[in-house]
């Protein structure tokens, strides 16, 4: 029998790497090395010039004032303390993304209302939020305030319907760009078009740091709010580091993965093109089995994406997945279960319709290994091996 795909080295023995940030460390070592060695013997590890030195970086890649913090989930606290959310306040969030979008509301006491996605971009629909923003108004129980819209998988949302909604209703609109750090909205960073925007460098985002980081990130003109954000940030500093002037957190990003993360600015470009050229080679590999039920997701053609996750719809998932396991491809389900779903959460407001199409995606949706260095091969073999589950 001869081999299919041929010379395929993976197998349920040696799995493929779902991400492999280990090529990319490879590529980096010595300098790597060097951010580590030189940032312990400068025994400043806390803030510092290493800090300041990848906000600016930052800045310039986002096309604002950016904040570094501890994590992603910090960067969404500091964005709802910093604008006052509290008891009494309904923030807009969709279901279908990382747990985290919501908690954050919940932590501090408001109230998340939970609003369904499009089945093309897997994003927040607008006309769900609008009916969920309508009711709450009608209900005259909370005061709706903010919007957490969500780039997920690394796709922009629709910023400017969106900015246009929140700014007609007074809400602030906070996008959660964990995912999309470096994709384009009508050619602009995603970071740029909202009223706060945060992200974060968890490993397996497609900017990392070797550990937990993230920022937060306001335009130039926000100087109050950035005030606000680095006092929070740092257990409500005021303007001396022993006078607290409100409660904050234990928000900051170590100077050693702010080290870490310099160096990986360094490629980060470059990285963005590879993914894009990778997950071209999926779309146009896949694109005769759309009929099969199969479906690659959909980028507005005035976005770019950073495809953190590629991810199709299929209907026999199950089997799909175990397929794809027997060559040693693995797969991942982002997410399982939409947030509103989950017990944590199962009292929260739902926009008036419900869900469906979020509950509908939850039992569709894998996602494909991808990183920027998958070679073509390996990735033509994926391919094949997907084809192949269609034939039978
Ligand atoms: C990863 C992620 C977060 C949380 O980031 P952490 O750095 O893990 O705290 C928040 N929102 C979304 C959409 C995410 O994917």
């Amino acid at each position: 029998m001869t081999q299919f795909p041929s010379n395929w080295p993976y197998s349920t023995d040696n799995m493929m790497p779902f991400i492999d940030l280990k090529v990319q460390e490879k590529k980096l070592h010595s300098n790597l090395q060097e951010a580590f060695e030189s940032l312990m013997s400068s025994g400043s590890f806390i803030m510092g010039p290493k800090v300041e030195e990848c906000e600016l970086a930052l800045s310039n890649l986002s096309g604002c004032q950016a904040l570094t913090c501890a994590s992603g989930t910090d960067a969404l606290m500091l964005a709802l303390m910093a604008i006052n959310i509290g008891p009494g306040d309904a923030v807009f969030v969709p279901s279908f993304t990382f747990a985290a979008s919501a908690e954050v509301i919940r932590l501090l006491g408001a109230s998340p209302v939970f609003i369904d996605c499009t089945p093309d971009t897997f994003c927040l629909d607008i006309n769900s939020l609008t009916e969920a923003y309508d009711m709450i108004i009608r209900d005259k129980k909370l005061t709706p305030k903010s919007l957490i819209a969500v780039d997920l998988f690394g796709h922009p949302v629709e910023y400017e319907p969106l900015k246009n909604f929140c700014e007609e209703r007074h809400l602030v609109f906070i996008g959660d760009c964990a995912q999309s750090f470096g994709a384009t909205y009508d050619t602009k960073p995603v970071t740029s078009l909202s009223h706060i925007a945060t992200t974060s460098f968890y490993p397996a985002k497609p900017l990392s740091c070797y550990g937990d980081g993230g920022a937060v990130f306001v335009s130039h003109d926000q100087e109050e709010l950035l005030n606000t954000l680095k006092s929070l940030r740092i257990h409500g500093q005021g303007n001396t580091r022993y006078e607290h002037i409100r409660i904050g957190l234990t928000g900051r990003m170590d100077a050693l993965q702010a080290a870490f993360l310099l160096v990986k600015m360094g490629i980060f470009e470059e990285e963005v093109a590879l993914r894009q050229k990778i997950a071209d080679r999926y779309t146009t590999g896949l694109q005769d089995l759309e009929i099969l039920s199969l479906y690659a997701p959909k980028v507005k053609e005035n976005c770019t994406s950073v495809w953190a996750q590629y991810t199709l719809r299929v209907n026999n998932r199950n089997a799909f997945q175990e397929h794809l396991r027997s060559y040693g491809i693995p797969t991942g389900i982002y997410y399982p279960i939409p947030t509103h779903l989950q017990i944590a959460y199962k009292d929260d407001i739902r926009a008036p319709k419900g869900l469906p199409v979020t509950e509908n995606l939850a039992s569709q949706v894998v996602s494909l290994p991808i990183d920027p260095y998958i070679s073509t091969s390996v990735q033509d073999g994926v391919i094949d091996i997907i084809k192949d589950f269609y034939k039978k």
